[in-house]
């Protein structure tokens, strides 16, 4: 196999070799090599112990930095290329799936190396001056067969080190579309409640590759992002990480409008809407209150405002940078807003003035994946098609879309009206918002200077009354 390494890799390898040394590729690099597919990282390793690649990049004049040197990585920079260098080893780990290695043993060959590593894919070793595939776990074979297999024949044995590889064996089945081997699937099902030890961090980076796996490697979303969230399922992984999603299994709803029980319909949600993070968690917890709403009054009404409550506790648990947290409880909040599409045009601009041509597009996206979620086909919903042309008539005409549009200011508003600065003036920009969404011609200083003078002096017609 001509792997094409780069000659910042042939370098370091030959430096290594100079120490008496083989320095292989690892991991993803030599997999998807083998694949035909793309690369995004290189994982290197050989028997050098992390003082000495230390001390072999320092005398190249490479920039090295120490990533837990403990567990025998360090990463090198040869120009703009990393490269991680793990030295061989194997892992002694504590109880439960915590993944904290008690005992790290540095080893002198890939053949003990590759059992510490979860899947036999993952464990091919490619020596980078010899251009040959180490493969001491059948990695080779499973490649062929599009299998993900522990390297162990014991599957047990290596997912219960880590928690979190039960995670990592649905992510790289969802990405690379391989099947599951029989013995790792069954283990994994046992293991599943170890993940209840892994930090929220690690739980939440997997769950992220796993909603956007269709992107990795270009597979269709409903084998890859769907079948992802189904392994979740079957594994018993849901039940740990997500619990308020588990409820939701086999939980019937009106097959008027429904093909699937709600978890099946969320999956499916989640799958058919475009690759965009906060679209995606909005899908996957829109209707996450329905069982909790359904039990509590025997019906699922209101089940939006209750599910904003839960979006949010989901994605601060997990940890989710606050931008993302907002706009996916935002979706979920208002994804059945005009679910008929009978909204008045008038109520639409209002709200779309206040809401922003983004949130909009987005509450479009999710609406689409919604109904498309409800009935398997990627179909065209009204509703969202009404509200984009009303969004794109309103941006043509240039509508302002904030306070902040509008063609005054509340300095303005006091010079016009003679009122203190307060809530008054507030309550006047709220109103001319509100009024140039629906005629965006009048936002120019004179008329919104007449139209203030109409709320203020007009009888009966000024927005507030106080004044
Ligand atoms: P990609 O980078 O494409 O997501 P990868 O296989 O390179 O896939 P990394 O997370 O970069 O995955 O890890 C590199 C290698 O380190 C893996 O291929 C695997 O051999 C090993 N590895 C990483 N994390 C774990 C883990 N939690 N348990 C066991 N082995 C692991
Ligand atoms: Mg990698």
């Amino acid at each position: 196999m001509e792997f094409g390494f780069e000659n910042e890799l042939c370098e370091l390898a030959q430096r290594t070799a100079e120490r008496g040394a083989r320095l292989f590729v690892v991991g993803g690099r030599v997999r998807n090599a083998l694949l035909g597919l793309p690369v995004s990282d290189t994982d290197v390793t050989s028997a050098l112990r992390p003082d000495e690649m230390t001390c072999l990049a320092r005398e190249a004049g490479w920039k090295v930095v120490p990533k837990g040197a403990a567990f025998g990585m360090v990463e090198v920079h040869i120009g703009d290329r990393t490269y991680e260098h793990t030295t061989f080893r194997r892992d002694k780990y504590a109880e439960g799936g915590a993944h904290r290695p008690t005992a790290v043993t540095f080893s002198d060959t890939p053949d003990e190396d590759a059992f510490r590593r979860d899947f036999t894919v993952n464990a091919l070793y490619a020596d980078v001056l010899a251009g040959t595939v180490a493969d001491p776990t059948g990695g080779v074979c499973d490649l062929g067969a599009r299998l993900i297999r522990a390297t162990s024949p014991d599957p047990e044995l290596i997912l219960r080190d880590d928690g979190l590889r039960i995670m990592r064996l649905c992510r790289f089945a969802a990405e690379l579309g391989f099947d599951i081997e029989e013995k790792t699937f069954a283990a994994a099902k046992k293991c599943a409640p170890l993940l209840a030890d892994i930090s929220a961090e690690r739980v939440r980076d997997e769950l992220v590759k796993i909603l956007m796996a269709d992107t990795k490697y270009g597979i269709p979303p409903e084998k890859s992002v769907l079948r992802g969230l189904h392994l979740l399922d079957e594994t018993g992984a849901l039940d740990v990480i997500l619990p308020e999603l588990a409820l939701c299994r086999g939980v019937a709803q009106s097959p008027k409008f429904h093909r699937w029980p709600v978890l099946e319909h969320i999956f499916r949600t989640t799958a058919m809407s475009k690759p965009e993070l906060p679209l995606r968690l909005g899908c996957l917890l829109h209707d996450a209150a329905k069982p909790v709403v359904l039990a509590r009054q025997g019906n699922m009404h209101g089940h939006d405002v209750e599910g904003e409550k839960i979006a949010r506790g989901v994605l601060h648990r997990l940890r989710f940078d606050n931008d993302t947290l907002e706009r996916a409880v935002w979706l979920v909040r208002y994804h059945m807003y005009d679910l008929d599409g009978n909204a008045k045009e008038p109520t639409l601009k209002r709200r779309f003035a206040r809401w922003g041509g983004d949130k909009v597009k987005a509450l479009c996206d999710i609406r689409e994946a919604d109904f498309r979620g409800s009935v398997g086909e990627y179909i065209t919903v009204k509703s969202a098609d009404r509200w984009k042309r009303v969004l794109a008539d309103m941006e043509a005409k240039h509508t302002p879309f904030s306070e902040h549009s509008l063609a005054c200011t509340g300095a303005d508003i006091m010079e016009w009206t003679g009122l203190p600065a307060g809530p008054h003036v507030g309550e006047i920009k709220s109103a001319l918002l509100d009024h140039c969404a629906v005629r965006p011609q009048d936002n120019v200083p004179e008329k919104l200077r007449r139209i203030v003078r109409d709320m203020v002096r007009g009888p009966g017609e000024h927005p507030c009354k106080n004044i």
